[in-house]
């Protein structure tokens, strides 16, 4: 039959290779701390449950108060190693298992009863359990379905433990019963781990998948949406279920004269220039839109609308913000400004490829009109399929900001007479 000291070698052998393996992961990817933590968990705990195991060799004090709080130290490495794989702040909290066992045992009716010892064993252990599914729970940025499914063994485990101490307290088993139990336990105990590694290296492999493909799509320079990445964000708000907007634009931007930027100031300079644009317009795209870089100085943004005038202010306020005044570029002050194409079409009409063009042809436009300007294609001007420079009546110029402010006046002037 199974016996306490069986229960807890069959787990000190099987943390030690854990332990091993993951110091292995470590040396291979340094820059992740978390397999080092979680390595330093289960040397930690075989080291607890080694000592736990030489109960009558070695002294009590070892065996029993240190042992055991050295073996619950383990799951507070294993807590430290899910936040550190997040990136997120280690909280104290983390050493509430062995912090309970310290204080339960140092009361003299719990360290004098083998069952009153094991009851508080099982809670302590019943708390890092939950504390591990809470440091594994999915958050914004955090969704991989494995964490879900880690959540869900840790919640077991601690019901396994909180199970076991409600059990000990209605049945206060004699001390034989208790030593044989303690050794299933311990088992059961060993099994939900190896699960939760299994789980742990599922979730690591998602965690993976996703960083890649958010390195996929994402432009190095930028940090905005690159190419690949507009045309999946695309493809998702072109073909997004039943929709209030039913038209979509285009606003393809290209920075003036940034060969000249270049020349005179550096291409850092005019990197640090491509970053403030990408900044500036973000954060004026809707979140139902998507913005990005389409290469070199252009950048496009999609937006779904239910009027012209909405892709043409959100194109002034965007043109307007950038060219406010110089940006600090390195040692110089630059002066930078944008044009922008603006293509409208119906949703049901719309294609990348022609939403892409027509703006295009809006933006040959607006250099034409003299940069620093939004020219506007409307749904019939954009729906002409041609490869043809624009006609000079084509398009329509938004007016400025400031023209509009001017105007705004003198309506009110008007008003006033
Ligand atoms: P226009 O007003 O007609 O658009 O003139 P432009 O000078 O902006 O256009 P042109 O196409 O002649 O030059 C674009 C320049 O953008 C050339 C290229 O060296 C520069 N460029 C492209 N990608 C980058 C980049 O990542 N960083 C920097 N610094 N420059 C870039
Ligand atoms: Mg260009
Ligand atoms: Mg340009």
């Amino acid at each position: 039959m199974l016996n306490m000291t069986t229960g807890l070698t069959i787990w000190c052998s099987e943390a030690i290779t854990l332990a091993t393996v993951l110091l292995l992961a470590w040396r291979h990817d340094r820059k992740s701390p978390a397999y080092l933590i979680w390595a330093m968990g289960f040397a930690v705990s075989a080291i607890g449950f080694a000592l736990a195991a030489a109960r009558g060799v070695i002294p009590d004090i070892w065996s029993i108060q240190i042992g055991n709080a050295v073996a619950l130290l383990g799951e507070s490495a294993w807590i430290c190693g899910f936040r550190l794989m997040d990136k997120r702040k280690l909280d104290w909290s983390a050493f509430l298992p062995p912090a309970i066992w310290l204080m339960g045992v140092s009361l003299p009716w719990v360290s004098a009863s083998f069952v009153n010892r094991v009851i508080l064993y099982d809670l302590a252990g019943a708390v890092g359990a939950t504390l591990l599914a809470f440091a594994v729970r999915p958050a914004d940025g955090r969704r991989e379905p494995a964490r879900g499914q880690l959540g869900i063994v840790f919640m077991a485990l601690a019901c396994l433990c909180f199970g076991s101490a409600l059990w000990m307290v209605l049945v206060s088993p004699p001390l034989e019963k208790a030593m044989v139990y303690r050794g299933y336990m311990t088992l059961a105990y060993g099994l939900a781990v190896i699960v939760a590694i299994v789980l742990n290296g599922k979730l690591l492999m998602e965690r993976a998948e996703r960083r890649w493909r958010a390195i996929s799509i994402t432009d190095t320079l930028t940090g905005v949406l690159n190419r690949r990445g507009l045309q999946e964000s695309y493809d998702i708000l072109a073909g997004a279920g039943p929709q209030q907007t039913q038209k979509l634009a285009a606003l393809l931007f290209d920075l003036d004269h940034f060969k000249r930027i270049n020349d005179r100031h550096g291409h850092q300079a005019g990197d640090t220039v491509l970053v403030e644009f990408a900044r500036v317009a973000r954060q004026f795209v809707p979140r139902s839109g998507a913005f990005g870089r389409m290469g070199g100085e252009e950048f496009v943004a999609f937006v779904p609308i239910d009027d012209q005038s909405q892709a043409e202010a959100l194109a002034e306020t965007i043109r307007a913000d950038f060219c406010r005044g110089p940006l600090p570029a390195g040692r110089s002050m630059v002066s930078a400004t944008v044009s922008i194409g603006v293509a409208i079409m119906a949703r049901d009409a719309a294609s990348w490829d022609r939403l892409v063009s027509s703006a295009d042809r809006a933006l040959y436009a607006a250099k034409h009109a003299g940069r620093n300007c939004t020219i506007v294609f409307n749904e019939t001007e954009a729906a002409k399929e041609t490869d043809a420079a624009p006609a000079a009546d084509e398009g329509e110029l938004v007016p400025t900001l400031d023209d509009q402010i001017q105007a705004l006046r003198r309506m009110g002037t008007i008003a006033r007479m």
